[in-house]
C-alpha cells in the first residue's frame, strides 16, 4: 500500500432516503481506491433538508455553507423536496448560492449491461440556475397563480459557452440546443440566439436546434443522432431522466454542478423513498459522480481505478443491484467494486 501523499477536504452531504446508503458505499470505495493510489480524503459530513432542520433549525445549516465555501468541492446524496408546499429545494438553493451554473450529465453505457441502445455516449449540458427554477411564483387572484420563467442573456451565453468549450476540448462533434421557441418566443428565443452567437466561434462543432417535444420522440427512436444536448433548466431535468433509461435507469447516471469557484457532484436521481433503507439502492450513479469529482480535483489515477473496478463488476454481472437485473444489495455491490479494483491494476 502506498503512503498517503495528498489529502483532499471534501464536504459530504449524505442526504436522505437512499442518500446515506449510496454515499456510504461511495465513501467506502473511494477510501479503498485512495489508499492504493496515495490519496487521502478528509470528509466533512453535513445534514441538509428535513434532517438538518430537526437538529439545527436550519434547512441548510450555516456550517454547511461555510464548509462548501472553504473546501470548494462537495459530494452530495439526494435530498427530499416536499411536493406542492414546504421548504424550497435544497438542491436548487445550493446551486444558486454557489453559482453552479452548469449541470453536466454524461449518459454512457456500462460494459456487460444489456440495454436497448448499446454503445450510447451522449452528454446533457443543462443551465442550472434560471428558468422556472427561479421559484418565483405568486397568486394573482384566488384560483390563478403565475410562475415566472427567467431566461437571461448572461445565463444562456454562459451555459452555451460551457457546452461549446466542452465539445472543443473533448472532440465532440455536434450540439443540439433544445427549446420551445415556437411558443415561448421571447424566453426560449433569447436562449437560442445566445447559443447561435456562441456557436459562431466554434465552426468545428455542428450546431442544430430541436424543439423539446420532438426531441423526446427523436431520442426514443434514435438517441445515437445526438452528441451534446444543450438545454435550459427544466427541459434538461426532464430529458436527463428520459436519457437515463437508455443506459439502465436512474441508478446509473452521474452529474456535476459546476461553477467558477465551487463544484457539487451528485447523481441525477432523487431520494427514492420507495426503496430507502432496504439495501436496494444502486450506488453507481453517485459513484460515477465521484469519478467526475476525482477528475475535477486532479486525481485521475484514483478516478481510473474506481472506474475500472466498477466496470469490472458490471462486466462480470454477478453482484449487481435489482434495478439492473441483479439480486445483490447496495453493500454487497460496494464490496464487489472494492474487490474488483485490485484485479485490473494487478493485471496491468
Ligand atoms: P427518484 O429519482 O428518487 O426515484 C425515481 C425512481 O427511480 C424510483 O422508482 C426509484 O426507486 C428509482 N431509483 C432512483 N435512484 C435509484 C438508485 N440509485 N437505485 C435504484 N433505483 C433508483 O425520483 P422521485 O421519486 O420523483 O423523487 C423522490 C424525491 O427526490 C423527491 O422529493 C424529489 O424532489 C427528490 N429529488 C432530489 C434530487 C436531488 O437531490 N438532486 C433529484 C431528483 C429528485
Amino acid at each position: 500500500m502506498t503512503a498517503a501523499k495528498k489529502t483532499h477536504r471534501i464536504t459530504l452531504i449524505p442526504g436522505d432516503g437512499i442518500g446515506p446508503e449510496v454515499s456510504g458505499a461511495v465513501v467506502k470505495i473511494l477510501e479503498a481506491a485512495g489508499a492504493a493510489t496515495g490519496v487521502a480524503f478528509e470528509w466533512h459530513p453535513y445534514d441538509a433538508g428535513a434532517n438538518a432542520f430537526e437538529k439545527t433549525g436550519e434547512y441548510i445549516p450555516k456550517a454547511l455553507y461555510d464548509s462548501i465555501e472553504k473546501n470548494r468541492v462537495a459530494l452530495k446524496g439526494p435530498v427530499t423536496t416536499p411536493v406542492g408546499g414546504g421548504f424550497a429545494s435544497i438542491n436548487v438553493t445550493l446551486r444558486k448560492k454557489f453559482e453552479l451554473f452548469a449541470n453536466f450529465r454524461p449518459v454512457k453505457n456500462l460494459p456487460g449491461l444489456k440495454t436497448k441502445y448499446p454503445g450510447l455516449d451522449l452528454v446533457i449540458v443543462r443551465e442550472n440556475m434560471e428558468d422556472l427554477y427561479a421559484g418565483l411564483e405568486h397568486e394573482v387572484v384566488p384560483g390563478v397563480v403565475q410562475a415566472l420563467k427567467i431566461i437571461t442573456e448572461k445565463g444562456s451565453t454562459r451555459i452555451a459557452k460551457f457546452a461549446f468549450d466542452y465539445a472543443r476540448k473533448h472532440g465532440r462533434k455536434k450540439i443540439h440546443a433544445i427549446h420551445k421557441a415556437n411558443i415561448m418566443k421571447l424566453s426560449d428565443g433569447l436562449f437560442l440566439r445566445c447559443c447561435q452567437t456562441v456557436g459562431k466561434d466554434f465552426p468545428e462543432v455542428a450546431y442544430h436546434e430541436h424543439i423539446v417535444d420532438n426531441t423526446c420522440m427523436q431520442l426514443v427512436m434514435n438517441p445515437y443522432q445526438y452528441d451534446i444536448l444543450l438545454t435550459e433548466n427544466l427541459y434538461g431535468d426532464i430529458l436527463s431522466d428520459l436519457c437515463s433509461a437508455f443506459v439502465g435507469g436512474l441508478g446509473l447516471v452521474p452529474g456535476a454542478n459546476l461553477g467558477t469557484e465551487c463544484a457539487i457532484f451528485e447523481a441525477v436521481h432523487g431520494s427514492a423513498p420507495d426503496i430507502a433503507g432496504k439495501d436496494m439502492a444502486n450506488p453507481t450513479a453517485l459513484l460515477q459522480s465521484a469519478v467526475l469529482m476525482l477528475h475535477h480535483i486532479d486525481e485521475p489515477a484514483t478516478a481510473e481505478r474506481v472506474q475500472a473496478g466498477l466496470e469490472q463488476v458490471y462486466r462480470e454481472g454477478k453482484t449487481l443491484t435489482k434495478d439492473v437485473g441483479g439480486t445483490s444489495g447496495t453493500k454487497a455491490f460496494a464490496d464487489a467494486v472494492v474487490a474488483a479494483m485490485e484485479a485490473p491494476l494487478a493485471a496491468a
